[in-house]
């Protein structure tokens, strides 16, 4: 069988060639002492495309969003956000857990918040109530299918934020996506909030990292608590490394990433028995499954024997990410077997057996 053409996630990216060669050359230093040189360098660009003072650089997204909301809040704040974000969905609770904060949920649209669903969120006054000191927007939406927040509500909801008081976190695991979707460049997004993650292993191909942004002094405390968290890592240049090269490469292209979601997007309309949630901004492609046809379980489970890989994300929900691992080409081929298989399915020529893993 040829290779099976893996759309579970845009983190499943492999370093290439190119990428091995630049991690093999990097300059490395002891980065708890001090600071390793690639390290450094990835700071020093990501706080430039950010706009921001400073960054930090640690393993993962999730200890991004985590000393973000551990730089703003003390043990028995509240924070705002979306009740579908990967903070509160995909982090175990580690704001309750690992800081003492509890979270205030709003639901949006498919993960995109308007305006006015925040008014009166924010807790009086009062001794009876948490402090409300935080709000957190995700952007794009990993679990609202890769939405872009309009930039005007980012606009409002964060001026409405600093009015009253409040500190802004944007989650841009996938900020970068969002600025190929929209020609709105990452600094400009950035501009409305105090703090910025950005994830280097998902569309930018990197095998590991991510970034905090913000003031210097919010990263002094930002890099005091990623010691504290397990993330002080020192020879770190050559994880770096991948990140920087993949922050020189690989953001003008994620367009395609795009244009090959759209591809599935249309592949869905146009199948008896699938249906898109929502509207397809940028890589991340939802697709309902109709009952009829079995769960998304079963539906991935039989893709997968055929060469396609995805993720059950909901009992009749299946997630398709696009990434640069995946040729338009690849993305034609997945598309018609996704479609023979419901059409044979639906048609009683192919039965769907044993239930996958469901995320
Ligand atoms: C992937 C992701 C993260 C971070 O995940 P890690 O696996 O911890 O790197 C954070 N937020 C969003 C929206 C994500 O998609």
């Amino acid at each position: 069988m040829n290779m099976p053409i893996d759309l579970r996630s845009d983190t499943v990216t492999k370093p290439t060639a190119a990428m091995r060669e630049f991690i093999a050359n990097c300059e490395v230093d002891d980065d708890v002492i001090d600071v390793d040189p690639t390290v450094g360098a990835l700071q020093d660009l990501i706080a430039e495309m950010t706009g921001k003072e400073a960054a930090v650089f640690m393993p993962s997204g999730t200890m991004t969003n985590q000393i973000g909301l551990r730089v703003h809040c003390r043990p028995g704040d509240e924070f705002i956000c979306e009740s579908g974000c990967h903070i509160y969905s995909y982090e175990q609770g580690a704001f309750a857990s690992l800081s003492g904060l509890i979270p205030s949920l709003v639901t949006g649209d498919n993960g995109v918040l308007e305006p006015e669903q925040l008014l009166g969120t924010i807790k009086a006054d009062n001794e009876h109530f948490a402090i409300t000191r935080l709000l957190c927007l995700e952007n794009t939406h990993n679990r609202g299918g890769g939405r872009v927040q309009p930039y005007e509500n980012v606009v409002q909801i964060c001026k409405w934020a600093h009015d009253n008081g409040l500190k802004t976190h944007l989650d841009g695991a996938r900020l970068f996506n969002a600025v190929a979707a929209t020609g709105i460049p990452a600094k400009q997004w950035a501009s409305h909030f105090d703090t910025v993650s950005i994830c280097f292993s998902k569309g930018l191909g990197a095998p590991v990292g991510s970034a905090l942004c913000g003031t210097k002094e919010q990263m002094y405390f930002a890099r005091r608590h990623r010691k504290a968290f397990g993330g002080g890592m020192r020879q770190a240049g050559v994880i770096a490394a991948g990140a920087l090269f993949g922050l020189q490469n690989n953001v003008e292209r994620m367009s395609i990433d795009h244009e090959n979601a759209q591809k599935l997007a249309t592949m869905i309309q146009n199948t008896e028995g699938l249906k898109l949630p929502g509207p397809v901004d940028t890589n991340i492609v939802m697709m309902d499954v109709d009952e009829g046809i079995g769960s998304a379980a079963a539906l991935a489970g039989e893709l997968d024997s055929q060469g396609v890989r995805c993720l059950a994300l909901g009992a009749q929900r299946i997630r398709f990410v696009t990434h640069l691992d995946v040729s338009a080409e690849q993305v034609d081929i997945a598309c018609q077997i996704i479609t023979d298989t419901v059409s044979q399915v639906l048609a009683g020529s192919r039965e769907l057996s044993g239930t996958g893993a469901q995320y």
